[in-house]
């Protein structure tokens, strides 16, 4: 790659956190959403299912989150695999072009919210939720393929020190903070107990912009196959640790995963204007 992407890719979250007033905010769980909307995700395809059989309410979904005050919006791809269409009888091309989808779907909710206000939204290319440690592979695939779209690794734990793999924090969040085009390092779907400590582990290795988009803290009974809930108050408690500890912590960018919704990203985006404007008043 030549130096003007890399000074290009650098500058991107930078300058986008600057647009963003210093933070950023991310979407919720997007498959939780569809459901509440009526979606039957009980597929192979999951959420990815909805690109084939009801785009429109993918594009609904985009545009609660960016109501709700998301910045960032992710596609509805986490599910979407070449290999997952084909097994659902669809050929190479239109898996391709089902991909391809929920990135014009995302985009297409971009324009009509763009329309219906001035405030901007910008796409990304999410890395998702690394299973056998593959965060070399795709440091390694951006690199290959010249991809000139900026990325940012995001890493799940399921006890506060590893990542889900195995592998230790530090040497996936060092990977990724070697890699030029990804322009942001964090956690995502991690109870929320568990983010500060993984915040401190990952600012000592990168001084890129940190991204934690956690899930509610709720615990999932896999015999019951049901969500086991926390004590009322979800989306109030976590909009106050994202402005008391992590932002304090340097993180700046801020979302949702497994169980939560729109109203969680309501009252973070509520919060950071709440402190924003105490800070303005000061
Ligand atoms: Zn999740």
């Amino acid at each position: 790659m030549g130096l003007g992407s890399e000074v290009k890719t650098s500058s991107f979250m930078s300058d986008f956190l600057e647009k963003c007033g210093g933070c950023a905010l991310l979407d919720g769980r997007f498959a939780t959403e569809l459901e509440r909307h009526g979606a039957d995700l009980n597929d192979p395809l999951r959420s990815a299912k909805c690109l084939v059989s009801s785009p429109p309410l993918v594009r609904r979904v985009h545009l609660d989150y960016l109501d709700a005050g998301a910045n960032i919006i992710i596609t509805a791809s986490y599910h979407a695999t070449i290999q997952g269409f084909e097994a659902k009888g669809f050929s190479k091309e239109e898996a391709k072009a089902l991909l391809r989808k929920s990135v014009e779907i995302a985009i297409e909710a971009r324009e009509i919210y763009f329309d219906k206000c001035t405030k901007g939204s910008w796409d990304f290319v999410d890395a998702g939720k690394p299973s056998r440690h593959p965060v070399l592979a795709y440091a390694e695939l951006l690199e290959e393929e010249a991809i000139d779209i900026p990325a940012w690794f995001t890493f799940a734990s399921k006890d506060g020190i590893d990542v889900v793999s195995g592998d230790s924090i530090f040497e996936c969040a060092s990977i990724a903070n070697a890699c030029k085009q990804v322009v942001a390092v964090g956690i995502n779907c991690t109870p929320p107990r568990f983010i500060q400590g993984l915040n401190s582990s990952i600012r000592k290795v990168t001084s890129k912009p940190i991204v934690i988009y956690p899930n509610s803290g709720e615990t999932y009974d896999g015999q019951s196959k049901q969500w086991i809930p926390s004590s009322g108050r979800v989306d109030e408690e976590f909009a106050e640790i994202v402005i008391e500890k992590w932002r304090e912590a340097g993180a700046s960018l801020f979302g949702g995963c497994c169980r939560t919704t729109p109203n969680t990203i309501r009252a973070i985006s509520k919060a950071l204007s709440n402190k924003s404007s105490a800070v303005n008043d000061a």
